[in-house]
């Protein structure tokens, strides 16, 4: 059983309603307009200023009553284009709209965090920034503005934690290294000559030629990256041609390219366009290349992991947080991790009796809110003992 603090288990009515509120209220990446204000006005009852670096999300500061130094805590608040089938009292009341990732929790406990360490801030030595990053889910991401605007200056490190609905609620996962992987979307052009298709000699067959980039991408993976690291390059789609007696002079082939390491990235990318390149110098096609590069490789600091780990622990009890192997999604939390030493942690949220089992972005997914005050304590233990830490 997770060992919640009196004073955080109080704040579980708060955090539903807030979570609630939240949910039924659901905005989307870089729309998130009242659910700032719904933030700046909450923080503002607990008599703590928000700024606003952008049109949507907050920043605000707790400054404590010791010196110190300052660790950042990251919630993102926007929801998903997704029509809910739940059939809850809180449900979205925004048309196809809808909290399907767990952002609405992720905002309440950060909202809780700010409670608890506004009412104890005369003890807390240094300082604790909260961002409400807004667009996580949508490229190009929140992050990168907030950065931009300078949210990290001055901050040691930046936490964040996702909700999730494959661990149990009670327990977490945490690792060092690459956590989330980098994603990326590529289309290749490949450029012939049309013609008859009983006069193949007159033409050059970018069909025939997709053929050939589809199959030899096989080697991608294969045969130029380092069988250690873990990489994806599939095709999604190939388009090309008219009817069945005309030789395509053009076809397009698209698809997604994930890995854990940049290095890996860009090799890929590489390797792509010389194949590509390849392929269509010896019959005399020309191609068009575009690798559009999506967010980074959430990338775990060692140090910081195992402190948050060992934080988590203190509340869940050890054998509670596990060793967790990297997935294959994508987070905008990556770009922290590149400016300081940050980590992200994943805490259980799962629980098939409430209907808390669906997978994320599915629109019947739900969450345990028992895990919001856990969320909390969590955070809190981890950033005092960032601080103590740092100091
Ligand atoms: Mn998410």
């Amino acid at each position: 059983m997770a060992k919640v603090s009196p004073e955080v288990a109080a704040l579980q009515p708060d955090l539903s309603k807030w979570r609630r509120h939240l949910h039924s209220h659901p905005e989307i990446g870089f729309e998130e307009f009242a659910t700032t204000e719904f933030i700046v006005e909450t923080l503002s009852q607990m008599g703590i200023t928000a700024s606003r670096p952008g049109p949507t999300g907050a920043v605000a500061d707790i400054v404590g009553g010791r010196p110190g130094p300052t660790i950042a805590v990251r919630a993102d608040i926007d929801a998903l284009p997704v029509q809910e089938e739940n059939e809850v009292e809180y449900r979205s009341t925004n048309a196809g709209r809808m909290h399907a990732c767990g952002h609405d929790g992720h905002t309440a406990i950060l909202l809780g965090l700010a409670k608890i360490l506004q009412a104890e801030k005369e003890n807390l030595p240094g300082r604790v920034r909260l961002l409400f990053q807004p667009a996580e889910e949508k490229p190009p991401g929140g992050a990168q503005a907030l950065i931009k605007a300078g949210a990290l200056e001055g901050v040691a490190h930046v936490i964040g934690l996702h909700l999730w609905s494959e661990l149990p609620t009670g327990t977490a996962g945490i690792a060092p290294g690459p956590l989330m992987a980098n994603a990326n979307e590529f289309t290749a052009t490949i450029v012939g000559r049309g013609g008859h298709g009983s006069a193949p000699h007159q033409t050059v067959d970018s069909i025939v030629l997709a053929a050939q980039y589809v199959t030899a991408l096989q080697t991608v993976v294969s045969r130029r990256v380092d069988p250690l690291q873990p990489a994806v390059v599939s095709v999604g789609t190939i388009h090309g041609g008219f009817t069945f007696n005309v030789i395509a002079p053009e076809t397009t082939v698209t698809g997604t390219v994930r890995s854990f390491d940049s290095a890996t990235r860009d090799l890929i990318e590489k390797e792509m366009e010389r194949i590509l390149q390849g392929i269509c110098h010896q019959a005399g096609a020309e191609y068009r290349f575009e690798f559009r590069r999506g967010y980074p490789a959430v990338v775990n600091d060692p140090v910081v992991t195992e402190l948050f780990k060992r934080s988590a622990q203190a509340v869940l009890g050890n054998d509670a947080v596990i060793h967790h192997p990297p997935v294959m999604g994508g987070e905008d939390f990556a770009y922290y991790g590149q400016v300081v030493p940050s980590a992200f942690l994943f805490l259980g949220a799962r629980n098939p009796d409430k209907g808390a089992n669906f997978p994320h972005h599915h629109p019947r997914f739900n969450i345990d809110e028992d895990a919001l005050p856990i969320g909390v304590e969590v955070f809190r233990r981890t950033v005092y003992d960032l601080l103590a830490a740092k100091a």
